[in-house]
Order: C-alpha cells, then structure tokens, then sequence
C-alpha cells in the first residue's frame, strides 16, 4: 500500500489551518485546465504570472496506473507543454518519482519517455515536497522560476496537491472530478468485442473501468485523507474527557 506520511502528518496542520486545502482556482478536468495558467486566475487582483506548472499525474492527465496521456487529454497536453517548455513544466507525483513507492525511477523513466516531461525524484511525497520542487528550479533557473509564487500546482487531490501548493505559498488548480468526469461516463454503452479493438474502443472501455474504479477512489480518498483527521479528532475528544474527570477526582 502506498502509505503517505506526509499527508497523514499535516492533517494536524491543517486543524489549524484548514484554509490550506482549497484551491485557487477550480477545474472539472484537466481538459479545461486554462493555457496559459494565468488565465485561471484572471479573476484576482493580484495577478500572477505563471513561469512553471507542477503536475500531478493520477487522475490528473493520466489513470492512476498508467503512465500513458489519457486519451482526451493529448491536445491539451501538448498545449500545456507549448506553452511551458523544458523545466518549466514538472511532474511530481506520489508513485512515479516518488523514492519510497519507485526507488530506481523506472516508474519515473517509463513516464518521462511516455509525456516528455521531466518527473521530479523526491524524498518526502507531496504536500511535504516543496522544498525539493523549490531546489530543483533554482537549479534550473532558465526556468524564469524566482519564487514559489511563479509556480502553479495542478491536480486532483485537496490534501496533497492543495496543501502542497499552499504550503509552498503557489497557486493550486484543482481537478475536481479527477481524470474522466462522473456526468460524461458512458452508463450503457459497451464496448464490442467481436469488432476489431480501436482506440476509441479502448478508451470506452476504460471509461467503464474508471466509472467501477471513481467508487473505490471514493473510498480511498476517505480513508486515506478523512480517516486520519476522525482519529485526531475521537484522539482530542477523549483527551478532553479525561482532564475534567482527573481534576475532580484531584
Ligand atoms: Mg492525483
């Protein structure tokens, strides 16, 4: 299981700061994420000029266990990386890259051959990697990178992409619904094995995968990112239970 340490250690973080977790702007797909990301902050005053995205993989441009651009999403990729060149666009993920989940980068050079991006190596998963994100663009400072607030964040977790992009103090763009929206999965439509598989067959199919899978990213999500925060809480609950019956009892 790929257990996230850091995310589980800043759930108390974030009972201090909850605001940490919310995005800057909001995106139901990375179909719609805007290019160039300025574009989706056009609405704050104090705009930002964008020289570097941070992007998730999982469920942001890709299925979680694919290292392939999902298919919808391959014009706006190659948009995204127009747009951002080199070092500019960056891919931090908590599997490929990630030293605990894929130490010897396979994961990460099987991504990096399939997109043309650099996936970054890190330590720490997210949100607890802004500081190596930060160290890998001072390295690079043909990037135009001079602080965190040249960075955007985009993916499709609160509690690590958020939070990382907020901790950091850059932009986050959140997709909502994650890699295929749950309103555009097909209900009936099947895929037909007797013809001969196109890729459109294939990506029917994975959309009736995904439809069976968003269950489980539900579950997991809520275990993964809610789970901690209820036994933080019933913790405290019960600390506070105990002090009054000690005073008395004193
Ligand atoms: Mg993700």
């Amino acid at each position: 299981m790929n257990l996230n340490l850091s995310a589980s250690l800043n759930v108390f973080r974030l009972l201090m700061q909850p605001q940490l977790c919310l995005p800057h702007a909001t995106i139901s797909t990375f179909r719609e994420l805007p290019v160039p990301l300025e574009q989706a902050f056009k609405a704050r005053e104090d705009k930002p000029a964008i020289k570097a995205v941070v992007l998730d993989k999982d469920d942001c441009f890709a299925l979680p266990d694919s290292n392939e651009i999902y298919g919808a999403y391959e014009e706006k990729f190659k948009t995204l990386k127009e747009a951002y060149p080199g070092r500019c666009l960056l891919i931090v993920s908590n599997t490929a890259g990630a030293k605990s989940w894929d130490p010897n980068r396979k994961l990460a050079t099987e991504l990096e051959k399939a997109t043309g991006v650099p996936v970054l190596s890190h330590s720490s998963k997210k949100p607890g990697c802004g500081e190596e994100i930060m160290e890998y663009f001072r390295q690079h400072p043909e990037t135009g990178v001079k602080g965190p607030r040249d960075i955007a964040v985009v993916g499709d977790r609160l509690m690590t992409d958020m939070v990382l992009a907020n901790m950091m103090g850059s932009w986050g763009v959140w997709v909502r619904d994650g890699v295929v929206p749950l309103e555009g999965k097909s209900m009936v439509r099947m895929p037909n094995r007797n013809s001969k598989r196109t890729k459109a067959h294939r990506w029917d199919e994975e959309e009736q995968r995904i439809k069976a899978a968003n269950n489980f990213r539900i579950s997991f999500h809520v275990l993964n990112d809610i789970l901690p925060l209820s036994l933080l809480l019933e913790a405290l609950r019960q600390e506070i239970r105990e002090v009054p019956s000690n005073n008395h009892t004193g």
